[in-house]
């Protein structure tokens, strides 16, 4: 067995035209998947895939919408012949107080990081069941475990995405499908950079907490990734790994 080779495996990774997901494709596209891409930017989806080289395609979806999801797996399978590793990265964030949300913005939240999640799982279950097996990997947050004021509602679908990771891979086991979440840490991407914009301080203050002394770059959760739709990972399943230079285990 090479236990990081991806050699002839296809992933979809949603949220892969930039940030967390761009960087997690790249891992997997150097240790040797197709990767499917999909986002609602075009251009920038486009560009990524041309960035990732002939193994890497993209697809305008919506993963907040129940036929985008269902399309853009039929997509994977149409274009590379099957479908192994399910990344979830599509995420969004509304920051404001708890009080202040609408029940609109609760929704877009919640249907987006965590409903949009599920129905690509079960989109996807029927193809890792044909493929003998498969990998999901949700990514969360810290905010699955701290809380914090501003981001009730991303807090709330976090923690739905590792619980809901626990349930998939005792439901999935047997399939040999496992199930693992990431917890990144504080990474500057264009997510964070609008709560850097708004939070006087963050920017210090995270390089203060994180035993590591950075902030981390997208490229900092590919290795995590390709482990986790490798071979090297068959043993583990329903677990939700930091990937935070220390920031979770700091006193
Ligand atoms: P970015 O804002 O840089 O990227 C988010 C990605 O999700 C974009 O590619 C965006 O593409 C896509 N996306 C958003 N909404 C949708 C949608 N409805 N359908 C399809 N794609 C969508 O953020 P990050 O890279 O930072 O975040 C990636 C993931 O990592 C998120 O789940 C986030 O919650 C999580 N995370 C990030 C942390 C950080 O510090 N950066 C820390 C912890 C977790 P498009 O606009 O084209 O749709």
């Amino acid at each position: 067995m090479r236990p990081f080779d991806l050699t002839g495996r296809v992933a979809i990774v949603t949220g892969g035209n930039g940030g967390i997901g761009l960087g997690i494709a790249g891992g997997l596209a150097e240790a040797g998947a197709a990767v499917l891409l999909a986002g609602r930017n075009r251009a920038k989806g486009e560009a990524a895939a041309r960035h990732l080289g002939d193994r890497a395609a993209f697809t305008v979806a919506d993963v907040a919408r129940k036929a985008d999801c269902e399309r853009l797996v039929a997509e994977a399978v149409e274009k590379f012949g099957r479908l192994d590793i399910l990344v979830n990265n599509a995420g969004t964030s509304v920051r404001k107080s708890p009080q202040d949300y609408t029940e609109e913005e609760w929704h877009r939240v919640l249907d987006t990081n965590l409903t949009g999640a599920f129905l690509l799982c079960q989109a996807a279950h029927p193809h890792l069941l044909r493929a003998g097996g498969g990998k999901i990997i949700n990514i969360a947050s810290m905010n699955a475990v701290f809380g914090a004021p501003h981001n009730v509602p991303y807090a709330a679908s976090k923690g739905g995405i590792a619980a809901m990771t626990r349930g998939l891979a005792t439901a999935w086991a047997a399939d040999n499908i496992q199930v693992n979440a990431i917890l990144p840490g504080w990474i500057e991407t264009e997510m964070t950079a609008g709560a850097k914009a708004h939070v006087a301080g963050l920017e210090q203050a995270v390089v203060a907490r994180t035993p590591a002394g950075r902030w981390g770059q997208p490229r900092d959760l590919a290795g995590l990734a390709v482990f986790l739709a490798a071979p090297a990972s068959d043993f583990i399943t329903g677990t939700s790994i930091p990937a935070d230079g220390g920031y979770s285990i700091r006193a």
